[in-house]
C-alpha cells in the first residue's frame, strides 16, 4: 500500500477503514466524507449488520410502541451517496503486522488507517445461567425476541390451569436499575395495565408482577441527579414495581431467579440490562485494554500508530481528565475527534483532544412522563416528554425515519400498543415445565 499524506502527491489514496456503523462510526464517516469526495482517501465502513440502530428507542420497540423497522437505517443508504464502500461482515481479528482485517469467511481487508467503533457487548459477570437463561437488551433482535416472549408468557398464562403457574409466567424480573432498566419497567407496567389487561380478560391482574433488581443503593447512573433518581423510584413504586436495591442476581434458571440474600423469585423472564464491556472478537484485540475491557486510548482517541478507537469500544478520558460515559453523545463526540485526528496526521486539519460536553439525559417513565436534564436544566412531566420526543425525532437518521417514528409516537397517544407476536417460536426461550400440549415442537 502506498504511504503518503492526503496533501502529498499520491498515486493511490490511502485506505481508511471504520469498523462499526453505530453512533461513533457514522460520525467518523461524516467527518471523513470531504476527504473521500476530494479523492484523498478511500473509505470503507464494515459492520456485521447492514443497518444503523437507534438504541434510545429499543424499549419502545420491545413493548410494541414503535415499529421494529422504524428505528433502523440502512447503512448502504448512508454510505453510497457519500462515496463510502460498505462491507457487511463481521470482524474476527486484526493482523497488525500485515495491517489486515480478517473478517468472517476469511475475507481480508487491508487498511492504512483504522478507526474502531465496534460498540460494546453484554457482561454477565460469569453468573451461572445468566447468559443462557436471560434476555439481553442491546440489539434490535434482542428487542424483537423480548417483545415476542412477553406476549408468549401472556398467551401461556391465559391457558395455564393453576394460579401458581400463571403467577410464574407473569413475573418479569429486570436486572439493572440504570436508565434502560427503569424505562423498561415503566413501559412494561403500562403495556400490561392498558393493553394486556384488556386483551386477556381471563388473567387476573393480581398475578402480574414486575421486579427491578439493582446492586447499588439507588436507581439510575450517577450522572442523573439525586432528585430525579428519587422521582423515578417513587414513580415506579407507585406503578407497583417491586424495587429491590442493594441486591445482586447470583443465579438464573429457566424458571427462577436467585438473589444474593437467598431470595428466589419464580419467574420465566429475566431481562438483563446491567453490565457492559468492550466489544470482543474471536481473537483478542492486539492492543492494551482499559476499564471494562475497552480499548485504551489517549484524549486524542489514539490506540496505536495509525489506529484510533471511539464510542463504547474505547475507554476514553477527555482532556480534563473526565471519563467519558458510554452514551450516544460520548460516541458521537469521540467519533468526530478520532476522524479529525486521523486527517490531521495526514496533513489535513489540526490535531485535537476530546473535551466531553455533557448535554444531559432523558429517562422515560412511561405514559408520556419523562424526567430530563437538558444542558443542566432539570425538566419533568409532560414538557420533558415533548422535549424527549422532539430530541429523538431530530436525531433519527433521515426524513423517512423521522416521519415513521413521529407517527408511532403520535399513535401511542391515541391507540394501544401492538401485541402481534411475529417471531419464530422455535427460537424463543421457553419454560421447560409448561403443559406439553402447549409446547409440542411440531405445533410451535
Ligand atoms: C437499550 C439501550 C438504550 C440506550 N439508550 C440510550 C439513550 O437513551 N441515550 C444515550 O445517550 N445512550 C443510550 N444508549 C447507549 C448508546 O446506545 C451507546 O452508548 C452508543 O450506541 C454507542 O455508540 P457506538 O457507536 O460506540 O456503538 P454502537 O452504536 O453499539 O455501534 C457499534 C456497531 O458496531 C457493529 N459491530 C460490533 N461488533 C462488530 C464486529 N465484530 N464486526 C463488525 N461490526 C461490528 C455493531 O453491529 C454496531 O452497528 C442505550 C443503549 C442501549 C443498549
Amino acid at each position: 500500500m502506498a504511504e503518503h499524506g492526503v496533501t502529498g502527491s499520491p498515486t493511490e489514496p490511502l485506505s481508511v477503514v471504520v469498523i462499526g456503523g453505530g453512533f461513533a462510526g457514522l460520525e467518523a464517516c461524516k467527518e471523513l466524507t470531504p476527504a473521500v469526495r476530494k479523492g484523498l482517501i478511500r473509505l470503507t465502513l464494515i459492520d456485521k449488520e447492514n443497518f444503523f440502530q437507534f438504541n434510545p428507542l429499543l424499549v419502545e420497540v420491545a413493548t410494541g410502541a414503535v415499529e421494529t423497522r422504524h428505528i433502523v437505517y440502512p447503512l448502504r443508504s448512508f454510505c453510497i451517496p457519500r462515496g463510502i464502500r460498505f462491507v457487511r461482515n463481521k470482524l474476527r481479528m486484526v493482523d497488525v503486522e500485515r495491517r489486515v482485517l480478517v473478517l468472517h469467511n476469511q475475507l481480508e481487508v487491508p487498511y492504512d488507517r483504522l478507526i474502531i467503533a465496534a460498540g460494546s457487548s453484554t457482561n454477565y459477570f460469569g453468573i451461572p445461567g445468566a447468559e443462557s437463561c436471560s434476555f439481553p437488551f442491546k440489539t434490535l433482535m434482542d428487542a424483537i425476541r423480548l417483545r415476542a416472549h412477553n406476549v408468549e408468557m401472556w398467551e401461556l398464562a391465559d391457558q395455564a390451569e393453576s394460579s401458581e403457574k400463571r403467577r410464574e409466567l407473569l413475573t418479569f424480573v429486570v436486572a439493572g436499575g440504570g436508565i434502560t432498566g427503569v424505562e423498561i419497567c415503566a413501559e412494561l407496567v403500562h403495556l400490561f395495565r392498558h393493553t394486556m389487561s384488556r386483551l386477556y380478560p381471563e388473567v387476573p391482574q393480581s398475578l402480574v408482577s414486575v421486579y427491578l433488581v439493582e446492586a447499588g443503593a439507588r436507581l439510575l447512573p450517577p450522572a442523573v441527579r439525586d432528585a430525579h433518581a428519587e422521582i423515578a423510584e417513587g414513580h415506579l413504586r407507585q406503578l407497583g414495581v417491586n424495587i429491590v436495591l442493594n441486591r445482586r442476581v447470583v443465579s438464573v434458571d429457566e424458571d427462577r431467579v436467585q438473589l444474593d440474600d437467598g431470595q428466589v423469585i419464580p419467574a420465566h423472564t429475566l431481562i438483563w440490562t446491567t453490565g457492559v464491556r468492550g466489544q470482543t472478537l474471536e481473537a483478542p484485540w492486539p492492543w492494551p485494554l482499559g476499564r471494562a475491557g475497552r480499548l485504551k486510548v489517549d484524549a486524542g482517541l489514539k490506540v496505536a500508530e495509525g489506529v484510533w478507537a471511539a464510542g463504547d469500544a474505547a475507554d476514553v478520558t477527555d482532556r480534563e481528565g473526565r471519563a467519558v460515559p458510554m452514551v450516544a453523545q460520548g460516541a458521537i463526540q469521540s467519533g468526530k475527534v478520532a476522524a479529525q485526528n486521523l486527517l490531521a496526521e495526514l496533513g489535513a486539519g489540526q490535531a485535537t483532544q476530546l473535551l466531553y460536553r455533557d448535554l444531559g439525559y432523558f429517562v422515560g417513565l412511561g405514559k408520556r412522563s419523562t424526567i430530563a436534564s437538558i444542558l443542566g436544566v432539570p425538566v419533568a412531566g409532560w414538557l420533558a416528554w415533548y422535549l424527549w420526543a422532539a430530541a429523538y425525532l431530530f436525531k433519527m437518521v433521515g426524513l423517512r425515519k423521522q416521519i415513521e417514528v413521529g407517527l408511532d409516537i403520535l399513535k401511542t397517544l391515541l391507540v394501544e400498543h401492538d401485541t402481534s407476536q411475529i417471531h419464530d417460536r422455535r427460537r424463543m426461550l421457553r419454560p421447560r415445565d409448561l403443559d406439553p400440549v402447549l409446547t409440542r415442537p411440531e405445533e410451535l
